[in-house]
């Protein structure tokens, strides 16, 4: 790949799709390189004069992005074939031209903004929460021991930015696999003393339909993770837990 110097210009395909339903197509736009920038920065650049190389005159791209420091999760996307956040894509390390898709495995809003409702509905199907809501106090949590917190700390980095469902295999029209973030915070909440209270409940939704089972071992998604979460042992962690526990439930223990 050639360095970039301050006068270079570069082009950005993106994919864009002017509504739910609507066909997809592409647009060619040229941006002015400058050190540092990043892919929402080029996207930002291209709002403010929405011309294509062909100059025609174009809607402003839509896209969604919130904290610029990869914590938010909202600006992922699929920059040159791989799922993840704009905010982090230095332009000066992408092959180019730069394509833009909007986030595989979830409904297009429009261009590359896309509703990830799904992956929030499973994380309530999970309890993905501590529950703290009541009309009394409810005292003091356990206590968590250091070691605790360290064990748990790798699996609770999660953004929620759905790059592990877009690169998994399994998650697709045809399943309803519910994807890596999902089982992972089902394992994280499961090893916790204060998320050990919907344990049971947790584990029943994890056996059933969409969850572990329907697991390929494609491992995609932690390739893709941009924190690095060890999703592969998380979810076989989980596995073995719920396979333990049905044990038991059958022998009655
Ligand atoms: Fe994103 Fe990783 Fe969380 Fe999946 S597990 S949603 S890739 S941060």
């Amino acid at each position: 790949m050639r360095e970039f110097v301050m006068s270079d210009n570069f082009t950005i395909k993106i994919r864009r799709q002017d509504g739910p339903d609507a066909k997809p197509y592409w647009q060619e736009f040229e941006v002015n390189f400058r050190p540092g920038m990043n892919v929402v920065i080029a996207l930002q650049d291209i709002r403010r004069d929405p011309v294509t190389i062909d100059g025609v005159k174009a809607d402003p791209v839509v896209w969604e992005c919130s904290c610029l420091e990869e914590v938010c999760g909202s600006c992922a996307m699929v920059i040159n074939g791989r799922a993840r956040q704009a905010c982090s894509a230095l332009i000066e390390d992408l092959d180019r031209p730069v394509t833009l898709e909007p986030l595989a495995k979830f409904p297009v809003v429009r261009d590359l903004m896309v509703d990830r409702s799904s992956l929030f509905e499973n994380f309530a199907r999970v309890r993905a929460w501590i529950p703290i809501d009541g009309t009394y106090p409810m005292g003091p949590g356990p206590q968590v021991s250091q070691e605790e917190q360290e064990a748990a700390y790798p699996l609770a980095r999660c953004i929620t930015c759905g790059c592990c469902l877009a690169a998994c295999p399994q998650v697709n029209n045809n399943s309803s696999f519910m994807g890596a973030a999902v089982l992972n915070q089902a394992t994280l909440l499961n090893s916790y003393p204060t998320g050990r209270m919907n344990r049971a409940a947790r584990l029943d939704v994890v056996r059933g339909d969409g969850g572990l089972a329907g697991c390929g071992n494609a491992q995609n998604c932690e390739r893709v993770c941009p924190k690095s979460i060890p999703l592969v042992s998380s979810i076989a962690r989980l596995n073995r837990e719920a396979l333990l526990d049905a044990v038991k439930r059958w022998l009655g223990k």
